[in-house]
């Protein structure tokens, strides 16, 4: 069976600097799989090639057997990929509520729903984003994300910032959508939070991608040659 999504050969460029030199990654349906990587390797690049973000020079992007490769963000939207930006930028002059139903389409993630699932969001839900703290703000960004009703989730660095506290509740409400069997493409680099969390890993150096498999396979090794500081 193909994946859901399949990433071949990625190569991205910012302007005349090439950063990836050909990236390789699949989600399968279901599955939750982690990019790490050292601060500059590429992970943002390649999750932003996958939504559209930046152009792809060289190599494919394939979500549910569908060439991505060259449409605009929005279509990769409307086709179920729904992103959680680095910073968590919502629009700081809506309130929670505007900011969530913004981008919403039909499916089983409401407005209630979300709510439900973030209760703190219910609580703040007249407020503007921009009052809201760094961990409610990162709610409200995974909560805009689900309320596009996504067939893969793609977070990226969503507790980087935040109090121990508040990225345990992150990190809790991620388990809970893995639970429920939504596909998720993650970028972070702290391998204790990933460990039970992903499927896969797949870590990245100098924009290619140098070792694939299951969190509990990353032996002190790769992690001295690719995850250290
Ligand atoms: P971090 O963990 O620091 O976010 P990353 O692994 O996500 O790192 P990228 O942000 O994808 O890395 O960067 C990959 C390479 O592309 C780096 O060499 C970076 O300097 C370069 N790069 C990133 N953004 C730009 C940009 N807007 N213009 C030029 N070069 C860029």
């Amino acid at each position: 069976m193909s994946a859901m999504l399949e990433v071949e050969g990625l190569e991205v460029f910012y302007g005349a600097s090439q950063a990836l030199f050909g990236v390789n990654l699949q989600v399968r349906e279901g599955e939750v799989v982690a990019l790490m990587g050292r601060n500059g390797m590429g992970k943002t690049t390649t999750i932003h090639a996958i939504c559209r973000i930046l152009p792809v020079r060289a190599g494919s992007i394939r979500f549910d057997g569908r060439d991505l490769t060259g449409l605009p963000s929005y279509r990769a939207a409307r086709l179920g990929i729904g992103l959680v930006p680095e910073g968590r930028r919502c629009f700081p002059n809506l309130t929670v509520t505007e900011n969530l139903t913004a981008a919403a389409r039909p499916g089983e993630w409401t407005l209630a729903r979300v709510r439900e699932f973030f209760p703190r969001l219910a609580e703040r839900s007249g407020q503007f984003a921009s009052t809201l703290s760094g961990g409610e703000q990162q709610m409200l960004a995974i909560g805009r994300a689900l309320m596009t009703n996504p067939r893969l989730l793609v977070l990226d660095e969503a507790t980087e910032g935040l109090a121990p506290v508040i990225r345990r509740e992150i990190w809790q409400a991620i388990g809970a959508l893995r639970g429920e069997g939504l596909s998720i493409l993650l970028v972070d680099k702290t391998l204790a939070e990933i460990l039970p969390l992903a499927d896969n890993c797949v870590i990245v150096e100098r924009g290619r991608d140098v070792w694939l498999g299951a969190p509990g396979e990353i032996t002190e090794q790769v992690e001295q040659d690719y995850l250290g500081l």
